[in-house]
């Protein structure tokens, strides 16, 4: 069994490769109940439609559909959920695989928002918890990390820690217009 470990940091937006990709994508599609995923504009809610064609044209069409599919199971549009989303693509496209081929370790411990993290991994990975194939690390400080395995090797991502700051400081500006409110409110807006 061969094991590596390569760290590869992403951000919002942009990615650093550390090597190609091992073979083509195979179980690359969601049609599991939909013929085609609904990413036309007038689906949509009035806050996305307009920029729908906007965010495909700038992220791909998979991105957009996995990041709608994470944002409709997370029940609202979180950051650090769309971070996950974004982490479970580059790790397939990484290796080169479709869903349901990865397990993933999660940093992002259990407590919102940035656990918010593992919803995104989730269902851009279609390693879950209901398939056995995402795990939490015991972990006594949360961070937006996750290590990827596929046939014996093993990627880390990470978020930048410029974007990750970013992050932080996008939910503290939550918390400063709507209050504290108790951490539940607050982590279902992050
Ligand atoms: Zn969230």
């Amino acid at each position: 069994m061969k094991t590596k470990i390569v760290w590869v940091f992403i951000a919002t937006g942009s990615v650093v490769w550390a090597a190609h990709s091992h073979h083509e994508h195979t179980k690359d599609s969601r049609q599991v109940v939909f013929e085609q995923f609904p990413t036309s504009r007038d689906l949509l809610r009035p806050d996305v439609g307009p920029v729908i064609d906007q965010i495909i044209v700038r992220h791909g069409r998979k991105e957009c559909e996995t990041v709608i599919l994470t944002s409709e199971f997370h029940t609202h549009l979180g950051i650090y959920a769309i971070v996950g989303a974004k982490m479970g693509i580059r790790a397939r496209e990484y290796f080169g695989v479709g869903l349901d081929e990865l397990t993933v370790e999660s940093f992002a411990g259990s407590q919102p928002p940035i656990s918010c993290l593992n919803d995104g991994l989730q269902a851009s990975t279609g390693a879950t918890l209901g398939h056995g194939t995402i795990s939490l690390s015991s972990v006594t400080a949360p961070r937006p990390t996750a290590k990827f395995t596929y046939d014996g090797t093993i990627i880390s991502l990470e978020l930048k820690e410029a974007y990750w700051q970013q992050v932080r400081q996008d939910i503290g500006g939550i918390i400063d217009q709507h209050g504290l409110g108790g951490s539940k409110e607050v982590g279902h807006m992050t």
